[in-house]
């Protein structure tokens, strides 16, 4: 009698660590683009169909400003050529994506990210001067306040520029806002206001101690882009928060019990 009772306290104890330890998310790389049903077209509408349809916790995006100030979501600076910030949008209307759908301008993205199911990644990429930057930030604000997704819950935004991430930092306070460089130790970006990181993995191998210095200021950690599986299993020993990967339901497999959904 004396052992089973011993055996079940065993196993409440092992049930209380699990239930304990903290989840990781999984956020999908440019969408869920990486399968046939996306027809592989990154930074789709359909990538992010699939990544809430997939219950996935994060879909992130790239977005870009165009010459007369229309937001599109692509990942390069350049489409077929042509430099995105000099080219006005009527110059890209006709490009398609890979799976043929027409380049998405961000009010169009945002209209499918209103039906809910993942949190949305934003990225907001580094442009040639401050104006476009701060312009950039603003419109995107406007967007995100029209389609009803101006909410902490609903949108994360992350960048590898300095200026994105300052202002952010002044104009949307309580959102998380990740620095995406990995230039700066975890307390240098907090010192500049900035509430979290998300750095390419060799960053975290090199900086094993950033994971808990960030955790410590009570900062955010996503990594980028997590694959190969023996890499997801390092960082998942590191303890990140969230994996950003184009493999998203390897991932999930890895992760099993610990995965935190949306
Ligand atoms: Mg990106």
């Amino acid at each position: 009698m004396r052992r089973l009772i011993n055996f079940s306290a065993v196993i409440a104890l092992v049930a209380l660590a699990a239930s304990c330890s903290p989840k990781i998310a999984i956020t999908a790389h440019r969408g869920y683009w990486n399968c046939e049903e996306a027809g592989f077209a990154e930074n789709s509408i359909k990538s992010l169909e699939l990544a809430q349809k997939n219950n996935l916790w994060g879909s992130e995006f790239d977005v870009h400003i165009t010459s007369d100030l229309v937001l599109v979501v692509h990942h390069d600076r350049d489409i077929q050529g042509k430099s995105i910030h000099t080219h006005d949008y009527a110059d890209f209307k006709d490009y398609r994506l890979k799976n043929g759908e027409k380049l998405p301008t961000l009010d169009e993205y945002l209209a499918q990210g209103e039906k809910g199911g993942t949190v949305l990644v934003f990225e907001l990429k580094q442009q040639y001067d401050k104006a476009h930057e701060d312009y950039m930030v603003d419109k995107s604000i406007e967007a995100l306040k029209r389609h009803g997704l101006f909410d902490p819950k609903k949108v994360i935004f992350i960048s590898f520029s300095r200026n994105i991430c300052d202002r952010i930092a002044a104009l949307c306070p309580g959102f998380t806002n990740q620095y995406l460089s990995g230039d700066m130790s975890p307390d240098e970006v907090l010192a500049k206001g900035v509430n979290g990181i998300d750095y390419h993995y060799n960053v975290f191998r090199k900086n094993p101690g950033w994971v808990g210095q960030a955790h410590k200021n009570k900062m955010s950690v996503n990594v980028w882009t997590v694959d190969k599986e023996e890499d997801i299993k390092e960082m998942v020993g590191l303890g990140v928060d969230c994996i950003t990967t184009n493999e998203p339901l390897r991932v999930r497999q890895i992760l099993g019990g610990k995965e935190k959904k949306y």
